[in-house]
């Protein structure tokens, strides 16, 4: 008998946990995973009292649902996800709704939806973040594809998000085809420019003031106080401080090579395919391949020298503070530049108050030059500080050498280029010529 509101495949923890929140608020939902057994432990360990049943088979889950059909797939990225939509289709009716809850590649979602439309069937690619705690407790949820889908799961996916102080749950609508991915991509990106800004703030503060542990998880703990408030700079203090088992601080015994899944690469090569300048996030991603380069990176560290006789003589706790505000201008020149309704707030403001102008441009200025100077004086990697700082730079010049790289252009590939005082108007010159 058809009983359950959704179906979630994927038994592993993103999936348990997302059943489970689906559960709590008074959603029944059918569970099914490839490996079956794997059903059963669920339904007789965390799921054991609740009102989640489970499935043998794909066909035996097609027939426990409500119509029109509501199967959520929690599954590894890729091929697993074309593999299950194959083996579903056969069982479903037109109108029913497959929905991709991971961290599938934007055009792959639109790839589905083109050829699950074709088929008569709803398709939803939608990002959910927030990992293991958020899944089980309310994850942001950014739901893209079919929109004709939207009415039908809209009460379910906005009861189990996250809600904002006035309730208002982290999830919409975000649009077309890979939308939903495509954010979810870009909120990836952006985590791992943050992470590695808090990187380089660490490396300065080990480095270049030679803090120890638990100073440096002061520090961070102190600027979660302040505009930096995040959940990651509240989880990097909490690294500083844990000690293993031998009463020693963990952190600096961990492996510096650093993994990654894809999100990160994905958004970068998105950027450079749409042609906006996401430096930051292409830094964040590359300085994760260096530190990946271990073995060569230490072979290298016996052979290259570091800056010889350098050594910090100025006051500590102003520097601290510099790195600080540092991060809080890097934070925003990216962040906020990969939300473009935040820019323009951003830009609206700028230009309207010249307050956060002068505080922005001038006051926390000094403190990221002096920031990227010192660091760079020391020989510290920095490549999201200082690629920040030169985004900035860039983006408040009118004029920037790129008249010579047309001239160049012009000269050896006939390229053309526009006078200043005649734009759109493209011209060449023999430049080897004599008129
Ligand atoms: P996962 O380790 O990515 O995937 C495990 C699940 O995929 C299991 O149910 C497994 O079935 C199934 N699976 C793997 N290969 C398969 C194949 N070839 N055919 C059919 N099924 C296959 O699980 P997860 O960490 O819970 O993540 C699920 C999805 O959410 C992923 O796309 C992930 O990227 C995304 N996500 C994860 C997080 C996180 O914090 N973990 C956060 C956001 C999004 P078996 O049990 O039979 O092996």
């Amino acid at each position: 008998m058809a009983q359950a509101d959704i179906a979630l495949i994927g038994l592993a923890v993103m999936g348990q946990n997302l059943i489970m929140n689906m559960n709590d608020h008074g959603f029944v939902v059918c569970a099914f995973n490839r490996t079956v057994s794997k059903v059963h432990d669920f339904l007789q360990n965390e799921a054991k009292g609740s009102k989640v049943i489970g499935a043998e088979s794909l066909e035996d889950m097609v027939s426990k649902l409500k119509k029109p059909r509501r199967i959520v797939l929690l599954v590894k990225a890729g091929q697993a996800v074309d593999d299950f939509i194959e083996k579903l289709v056969p069982h479903l009716e037109a109108g029913d709704i497959i929905i991709d809850g991971g961290n599938s590649e934007y055009r792959d979602t639109t790839r589905r939806c083109k050829s699950l439309k074709e088929k008569g069937f709803l398709f939803v690619g939608s990002g959910v973040s927030g990992g293991e705690e958020g899944a089980r407790y309310g994850p942001s949820l950014m739901p893209g594809g079919h929109k004709e889908a939207w009415p039908h799961i809209k009460d379910i996916f906005q009861s189990i998000a996250a809600k904002v102080g006035t309730g208002e749950p982290c999830c919409d609508w975000v649009g077309d085809e890979g939308a939903g991915h495509f954010v979810k991509m870009v909120h990836n990106g952006i985590e791992y420019g943050d992470m590695q800004l808090i990187c380089e703030a660490y490396h300065l503060m080990k480095d270049v003031l030679g803090m120890d542990h638990d100073e440096m998880a002061q520090a961070f703990d102190s600027w979660n106080k302040t505009e930096l408030d995040s959940f990651l700079i509240e989880i990097t203090a909490n690294i500083l401080k844990y000690k293993d088992s031998d009463g020693k601080h963990l952190l600096p015994k961990i492996r510096d090579s650093a993994g990654q899944k894809g999100t990160g690469k994905w958004t970068a090569i998105s950027a450079l395919e749409y042609g906006t300048p996401v430096t930051l996030i292409g830094e964040a991603v590359f300085a994760r391949c260096l530190s990946s380069l271990k073995e060569e990176r230490v072979q290298a560290s016996r052979s290259l020298s570091s800056p010889q006789g350098v050594k910090f003589s100025g006051n500590k706790a102003a520097f601290l503070e510099d790195i600080r505000k540092w991060s809080i201008c890097a934070k925003w020149l990216w962040l906020e530049k990969n939300k473009t309704w935040i820019r323009k707030k951003i830009v609206f403001f700028f230009n309207r108050d010249s307050s956060l102008r002068y505080h922005f441009t001038v006051c926390l200025q000094e403190s990221w030059r002096r920031t990227v100077g010192v660091g760079v004086q020391h020989g510290i990697p920095m490549p999201c500080f200082t690629t920040a700082l030169s985004f900035y730079d860039g983006y408040r010049h009118d004029m920037l050498p790129a008249n010579l790289l047309q001239a160049q252009r012009d000269y050896f590939g006939a390229h053309t280029y526009e006078l200043l005082a005649n734009p759109g108007h493209y011209i060449h010159t023999n430049w080897t010529g004599h008129g």
